[in-house]
Order: C-alpha cells, then sequence, then structure tokens
C-alpha cells in the first residue's frame, strides 16, 4: 500500500504534504494537479506533515490536491543507450522531443526499449557473482558495455544460465541467477539505482596514480589532473570556463563523458544541443557524441531539477566505471546548484548558514567530489571518473561559500583571472593561484618522472618560479619605472613573458594549438627552461624587449613545427583496442 497525502502549504516549489502513512527522506512522490502528475521529492519530514520540492512549475496547485508517495528515492535508469542521449535532471530523453520543453507532468522514458543490441556471454553458469560483476558484454558505439549483476544486490549468488550470444533488447532476461535460499533471480540489461547514492560494489578505492591528459598546458604541464581526481574552475562571467571545459571534454584522456549543464543561461544550453553532436573526436575521428551524455535543465524546469541533474550525471559515471572504463564528469556550473540548495533551504526557513546557503553546503559538495575516484573493481580492472566542476562566484569574488566549499573538497584548482581574460591571455587560467595538489603525491610524481621525463615536476616548479619573480620584477618596473631598475629586473620579467606566451597561453579554438599532445607539452617546456636558464646582458631595456619578442615569435613557430613532424597522438589505449 502507497502512502498518500494532501496538499496543505505551497510556496513556490516548495509544498507541504500531510502523509496518512510512513514516507522516508529523499522519497519521490506524484502531486495531481488537474489532470497531471507531477514529481517531487521529500525533503523533510516532520510528524504527519512532509515537505516536498517539486521538479516543475507548481503554477496551478492547490490546497487539497492528492499526493501518492512512491516508496523509493529519485533513480537512474542505467543500460545501453545512455551514450549518445541528451536528458533533462530527470533523465527524460530530451532528443525525442521537437524542442527542448516538456509539457508539465510529462515524463519520458530514458533508454530505447525495442533497440537491439548484440550481446556476447562473459559469467558461465556455476560461477559465484556479487554485485556489479559482468555477465556479458555488449557493443555500445564502439564501446564494450558490460552487462552486470544489479548494483542493488546484496550477498553472492550462482549464475544458473546466461542468454547464448545474440540480438536482444535491453528487457530480455540475459541470465538466471540463484541467491543463497535457492530463489531464482532474472537479470535484464536496465538496472535503477537511487541517484543520491554512490554505486559500490568494487574492491578498493586506492589514491589515483597517473595523470588524465587533456591537451591543455595550463592543466597537464602547470597543474595535472589525476585519472580519477578532481579538480574545479572558478572564474568570473566571460573567462573561458565553458571554453575550457569544452576543450576537456573533447580532447580529455576518457572513454566516456558525461557533460552536466546545470542552469546556465538558456541560450548556453541550446549551443551544447548543437554543438555537441557536431564535433569530431580527435581520438577517434568519430563523432564525440557517441560516447558523451549530455545531462542539462531546459528552462522551464524550476531549480529543484538542478540538484538532480549532478546527481544523475554522476551516477552515470559510476555506472561505467563499474565497466572498466575511465569516465569523465564536467559540471557547468555547480554554483547554479548551490544557489538552488540556497533557495530551498531559505524557503524552508532553516537556520542559515554563511550568505544565506545551508549550514551542510561544505559537507554537500564534499559528499558530491568524493564520488569520484580510481577504483580496482573486483575482477582486477580498473576504472575512473575524473570530476571536474566550474564555479561561477558572483563578481568573481573567490572567499564566497561555493568557492571556499569547493577548494576543500576538490584536489586542483584553475581560477580564471579576470586580468588575463581582458588582456587574451587564454586559457584565464592564474598561473600563481592556481593548484594542483597531484603534484605532492608521490605515486603522481613517479608517474610523471617515467612517462614525461626524469625530473619533470623540478622542471615545472621552476617554471612557475620563473613566472614568480617576473611578476615581482613587473611590480617593480610599474613602481620605480622602465630605467628606475637594473636590466635583471628587464630579463626576469621578458622571462615570464616567455613562459606566459609559449606555455600558458594556447588559443581554445586554433586547430593546432587546441590540443597539445604531452610530447609537445615536454619539449615545449624543456626549450623555454634552457632559454631561461642562459644570463642576457643589454644595453638598454629595448634591446631586451625586442630580444625577447623575437624569440616568443620563433617558439611560436616552433610549437606548429613540433606538431607536423609528430606522429599523431594515439595514447588513449581503450580506443586503440575499440578501433582497431
Ligand atoms: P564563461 O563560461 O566563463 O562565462 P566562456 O567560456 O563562455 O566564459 O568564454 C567567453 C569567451 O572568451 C569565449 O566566447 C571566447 O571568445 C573567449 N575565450 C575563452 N577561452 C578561450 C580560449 N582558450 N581561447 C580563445 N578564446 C577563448
Ligand atoms: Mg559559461
Amino acid at each position: 500500500m502507497k502512502t498518500k497525502g494532501i496538499v496543505t502549504g505551497i510556496v513556490s516549489n516548495l509544498v507541504t504534504v500531510e502523509v496518512d502513512g510512513p514516507v522516508s527522506e529523499n522519497e519521490i512522490c506524484y502531486i495531481e494537479s488537474h489532470g497531471v502528475k507531477m514529481m517531487a521529492e521529500v525533503i523533510k519530514v516532520n510528524g504527519r506533515n512532509a515537505s516536498v520540492q517539486v521538479f516543475e512549475s507548481t503554477r496551478g496547485l492547490k490546497g487539497g490536491n492528492t499526493v501518492e508517495f512512491e516508496g523509493r528515492m529519485l533513480e537512474a535508469t542505467l543500460g545501453p543507450g545512455l551514450l549518445s542521449s541528451v536528458y533533462d535532471g530527470l533523465q527524460n530523453d530530451l532528443t525525442t522531443m521537437t524542442d527542448v520543453f516538456l509539457k508539465r507532468g510529462e515524463y519520458t522514458e530514458p533508454i530505447n526499449r525495442e533497440k537491439k543490441w548484440d550481446f556476447t556471454p562473459i559469467a558461465q553458469a556455476g560461477d559465484t557473482v556479487a554485485a556489479a560483476d559482468w555477465l556479458g558484454e555488449v557493443k555500445e558505439g564502439w564501446l564494450p558495455h558490460k552487462i552486470m549483476v544489479p548494483f542493488s544486490f546484496q550477498g553472492s549468488y550462482t549464475v544458473k544460465s546466461v542468454k547464448e550470444a545474440g540480438s536482444y533488447n535491453v528487457d530480455t532476461v540475459i541470465a538466471v541467477l540463484t541467491d543463497a535460499s535457492g530463489a531464482e533471480v532474472p537479470v535484464t540489461m536496465v538496472q535503477k539505482w537511487p541517484v543520491k547514492m554512490a554505486i559500490k560494489g568494487y574492491r578498493e578505492k586506492p589514491r589515483p596514480d597517473r595523470i588524465m591528459e587533456t591537451g591543455v598546458r595550463v592543466i597537464d604541464t602547470m597543474n595535472p589532473i589525476a585519472e580519477g581526481g578532481t579538480g574545479f574552475i572558478p572564474g568570473p562571467f566571460g573567462c573561458g570556463k565553458t571554453v575550457l571545459q569544452h576543450a576537456i571534454a573533447k580532447q580529455g584522456d576518457a572513454d566516456v563523458i558525461v557533460m552536466a549543464a546545470c542552469g546556465e543561461r538558456a541560450n548556453e544550453v541550446v549551443e551544447i544541443f548543437t554543438e555537441f553532436p557536431e564535433l569530431i573526436d580527435p581520438h577517434t575521428g568519430r563523432h564525440l557524441m557517441e560516447r558523451t551524455t549530455i545531462i542539462c535543465n531546459t528552462s522551464n524546469m524550476p531549480v529543484a531539477a538542478r540538484e538532480a541533474s549532478v546527481y544523475t550525471a554522476m551516477t552515470i559515471c559510476e555506472y561505467y566505471r563499474a565497466m572498466g572504463l575511465k569516465c569523465l564528469l564536467l559540471a557547468d556550473s555547480t554554483s547554479r546548484w548551490a544557489q538552488a540548495l540556497r533557495e530551498m533551504s531559505n524557503r524552508m526557513e532553516e537556520l542559515p548558514g554563511a550568505d544565506a546557503f545551508p549550514v551542510d553546503l561544505s559537507a554537500i559538495i564534499s559528499n558530491f567530489y568524493s564520488r569520484a575516484g580510481m577504483v580496482i573493481l573486483n575482477n582486477g580492472e580498473r576504472g575512473a571518473v575524473t570530476f571536474i566542476g566550474t564555479v561561477s562566484p558572483a563578481g568573481g569574488n573567490l572567499k564566497e561559500p561555493v568557492t571556499e566549499s569547493t577548494k576543500k573538497a576538490a584536489r586542483c584548482f584553475y581560477a580564471l583571472e579576470q586580468g588575463r581574460a581582458d588582456q587574451k591571455r587564454y586559457p584565464a587560467v592564474g598561473p600563481l593561484e592556481s593548484y594542483s595538489k597531484y603534484l605532492e603525491y608521490p605515486e603522481i610524481i613517479g608517474y610523471l618522472n617515467k612517462t614525461v621525463e626524469e625530473g619533470w615536476v623540478e622542471k615545472v616548479l621552476s617554471a612557475k618560479n620563473i613566472i614568480r619573480r617576473g611578476k615581482e620584477a613587473a611590480e617593480q618596473i610599474n613602481i620605480l619605472g622602465d630605467d628606475g631598475v637594473p636590466m635583471s629586473y628587464h630579463v626576469s620579467f621578458w622571462k615570464s613573458e616567455l613562459v606566459d606566451f609559449i606555455i600558458l597561453q594556447q588559443d581554445g579554438f586554433d586547430p593546432v594549438d587546441s590540443l597539445c599532445p604531452m610530447d609537445r607539452q615536454r619539449f615545449m617546456l624543456d626549450l623555454v627552461l634552457k632559454v631561461c636558464e642562459k644570463d642576457y646582458d643589454f644595453e638598454d631595456f629595448e634591446k631586451c624587449r625586442e630580444f625577447f619578442k623575437n624569440l616568443i615569435n620563433e617558439l611560436r613557430q616552433m610549437n606548429y613545427s613540433v606538431y607536423e613532424s609528430e606522429q599523431f597522438w594515439a595514447y588513449n589505449e581503450t580506443v586503440k583496442k575499440m578501433t582497431a
């Protein structure tokens, strides 16, 4: 018997309901109004009263409307067909619609139930299996999509039978398991999982031990992100957060990409819709969309659905990670999600924390970031979820609560600076404020020394030092004037400009320079450092300036000629295997 209720109060999309039975936090319910059923989530229970947030506009909702509780949390549907899909936060398939607007109370099927997939068995009758173990495989595009024992299964099971290779739709029973009591349990290719809970079913989650290449120098060379690592990009409006994230999405060394476009301006969301399907994957030469899922908030959805969208996106990543794949989750912007939390908490009249955000904002953000990570699966294979979110602090103030809380949770910090963006020094990542904590991990240092070159991390630190000294010199030159400082100040300043122009700056739209493989990054940094090691003496600062300007032009040319001679990159092992 489902618990039922009656609407007693409405404040925008926060609705209070008097219930006739037990309800739990995060439970899903449907409110009936004018013949449509609107989905809502329980956020607070107090005796016979439940506060629920409605995922849609509550226009026309009345006291006395009836509510039916589902006895389950908000769930994602997981199965073959998630890739190339465009969903909203509730996993409504937005590609099946004629425009980006769903009618109120309309929910669509997330995955195609009729489509046939070529299935090959992995497990055999008699095998002992547990949640997340692989039973079989289908090809989703060119990626191996594992059909697993559902994550909700507890304890161990014996495989009674697995379907022979063949072409089946997702609802076909592809395996029958028996539980400890001998009862038979059918398994199909689809399962559901509550989005706010992390998917387990792996052996361990060790510290990351390698980097995820992005082809972007300010990241890979200066502040690398680990495979299974976390990072965030705070920056004022128009400084390049979205461009940088899209570059990472296009070029990042990952098998599966999930983009969560969260509450940014409607035209940006529409841009993703239209642009992404056109993009060609530099790793495979095929459509990037084949290995991408996009989750976005349509503008007709109230803030409540923003929260759902980041959790749904994370759940989809964890699902693919359990298949032994490298997943990359990008969320733009997590500030909009935090603002949704704030609106709701204010409506509930909870005691507010800093800037009226909920008091547990930090914990919510940390919990979310901690779902990323590299894991060793039960069968010894590795999988990873790398997560990079953007934060859009009002007025570029990095001391506001969302940035501060995210700083505690994420290990890489890519601070976009208004000043650099104004000077068109893209990507506008500030070289001195930004950091990657992974550069302190012995595992990562060892990895870089082995795969890039011996002593690499020291080289990176010396490049940062050149920039720091250049900045100090520039300040002195500003105060004392060009003639008021020794020549060495000019040399320091120009050495830092050299690092800035050759290493830091990278045109996100240039067909060659937008993507810089690690080999070329190493070559360029080595070259720049060699030049900077030399002592220079000039008669006057004009000569110094001229010398370095010419040098910058020369090295930029070099960047291109190296590109032409180098073997085109193909470092993604899975891609190599699968497209062979
Ligand atoms: P945000 O998301 O922070 O509001 P965008 O990512 O939309 O900002 O960037 C704003 C504009 O800045 C872009 O339209 C582009 O013209 C320019 N831009 C940003 N990053 C780069 C880059 N790496 N290379 C070239 N231009 C860039
Ligand atoms: Mg943006």
